[in-house]
């Protein structure tokens, strides 16, 4: 008994961030928040003694009645608050964490910091069995971590207490459930072996009564058939005072049978042992640590001599995980980084050459294919004839120096007098051999006829 209760008031201060020591006896407690010191009544530290043959000068001793554990209970009951704490992981060089990540086409030039941070949670619950003479608490603290019930141990970490103003408190409805279920799980066989327990005890109570019930009445009616044969005895001696006598005791023999034997105090009985055998569990959630810890995130640049992206690394000290590096094409994980001519970030699977200029591309930028030689071109290469509408390599099409139209070979036409590919669109009738010629041929036979003319006036 005293073991558990030392047991219960240690594990309560240590809950509530105490330092606790546990040594030759004596359970010594200092740094106590002060909203339980004001509690109390009374400043740490406390020096706890559990035996009389342990108490020595300075100390006090503690039993299930002291006004320590009376203190604790309906602090606990009036609790419920949040507390906020921080994990001060020191700062790693980014460096370090990217070191096994490979830049295939790239280099990586700039790395600059972010400040983020990540939450875990921790639910602490006192759960109060109450069940005949006993009064058992458990207390259990649930970590909850990115949508997970994980195991946790604060006491492995730096922590320091933590600053609302750094951070944004986020939604505990989500973890709290999540805590709440795990709770029922890890208090359920302990209040299934009480009930099991219960019960066995309360039905050898139900005998106990059933058969105390059925006794009394055999001994009542051995007693009335006893006094009934004196009387019908008396009868016979004409003594009327005696006769009167031992009808009344007859009277009063049924009057308390009639009264005791009465099923309405049996079951009357019976209810009160089932009350007194029922469980009532009560689960209450002492405390919320919210804790938090800073990510170490960074936006990388990385870059090429055509182009540069700038994309966000992050590396969890708690997990001592990378954030993974995700493939813009095929959006798996990867840690060798190829960098696509107009800034995506693929892997090693999903990056490709442009056919036609040899620049890196990833599978989504390279997805023509020329309707003259079949090649897989990117989009700076690929052009639409203006007169066949196909879609091909620059090297199959000729710009049109006058009209600006991008033409494929096929679709130019050769002018008879210049000899020269020329846009079909803009031949025009000579006015002098009435054949078809490009217009910079017609507009020369043009400013000719101009000047010829302005020749025979003079
Ligand atoms: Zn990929
Ligand atoms: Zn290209
Ligand atoms: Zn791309
Ligand atoms: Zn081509
Ligand atoms: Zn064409
Ligand atoms: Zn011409």
């Amino acid at each position: 008994m005293e073991n558990q209760l030392s047991n219960f008031i240690q594990k309560f201060f240590e809950n509530l961030g105490a330092k606790v020591n546990f040594a030759n006896n004596v359970l010594e407690i200092s740094g106590v928040l002060e909203s339980f010191e004001k509690f109390y009544g009374k400043a740490s530290p406390y020096r706890f003694v559990f035996q009389s043959s342990n108490f020595i000068d300075g100390t006090e001793l503690v039993d299930k009645n002291s006004y320590i554990v009376k203190a604790i209970s309906s602090y606990l009951e009036n609790s419920g608050q949040t507390t906020l704490v921080k994990i001060d992981f020191k700062d790693e060089k980014p460096k370090d964490f990217l070191k096994n990540v490979k830049f295939a086409n790239a280099e990586l030039k700039d790395l600059s910091k972010i400040k983020k941070h990540n939450f875990f949670f921790r639910f602490t619950f006192h759960t109060s069995l109450q069940y005949l003479n006993e009064k058992e608490k458990i207390i259990n603290n649930i970590f909850v971590h990115e949508g997970k019930v994980t195991n946790g141990d604060l006491s492995d970490y730096p922590v320091v207490e933590g600053n609302k103003s750094e951070v944004t408190i986020p939604d505990m409805k989500e973890p709290y459930f999540l805590a709440k279920e795990e709770l029922k799980k890890l208090v359920d066989p302990e209040i299934q072996k009480i009930a099991i327990e219960l019960e066995k005890k309360l039905e050898k109570e139900n005998e106990r009564i059933n058969s105390h019930f059925s006794h009394a009445t055999n001994e009542h009616q051995e007693k009335l058939d006893r006094s009934k044969n004196k009387l019908v005895g008396l009868m016979h001696e004409n003594d009327s005072e005696k006769i009167e006598r031992q009808e009344k005791l007859v009277n009063s023999i049924r009057e308390k049978m009639s009264l005791e034997s009465s099923e309405g105090d049996k079951t009357r009985e019976l209810t009160i042992e089932k009350q007194r055998h029922a469980l009532n569990v009560n689960n209450k959630l002492f405390n919320t640590t919210l804790i938090y810890y800073p990510l170490f995130t960074y936006n990388a640049t990385i870059k090429n001599e055509f182009t540069k992206r700038i994309f966000e690394v992050s590396y969890d000290p708690l997990t001592e995980d990378l954030k993974e590096i995700i493939c813009e094409t095929c959006g798996l994980p990867t840690k060798e980084i190829h960098l696509c001519s107009t800034g995506h970030i693929s892997c090693k699977n999903c990056h490709y050459y442009c056919e036609a200029c040899n620049k890196e591309y990833c599978e989504k930028c390279v997805k023509t294919v020329c309707e003259h030689c079949n090649k897989s071109i990117c989009f700076e290469c690929a052009v639409r004839c203006f007169g066949c509408g196909k879609v091909m390599c620059k090297d199959h099409t000729r710009k049109d120096p006058l009209t600006g139209r991008i033409y494929c070979n096929d679709c130019l036409k050769t002018c008879g007098r210049c000899n020269n590919l020329k846009d079909p669109l803009r031949f025009k009738e000579s006015k002098k051999t009435g054949t078809m010629v490009c217009e910079e041929c017609f507009r020369s036979e043009m400013q000719k006829s101009v000047l010829d003319g302005v020749f025979e006036e003079d």
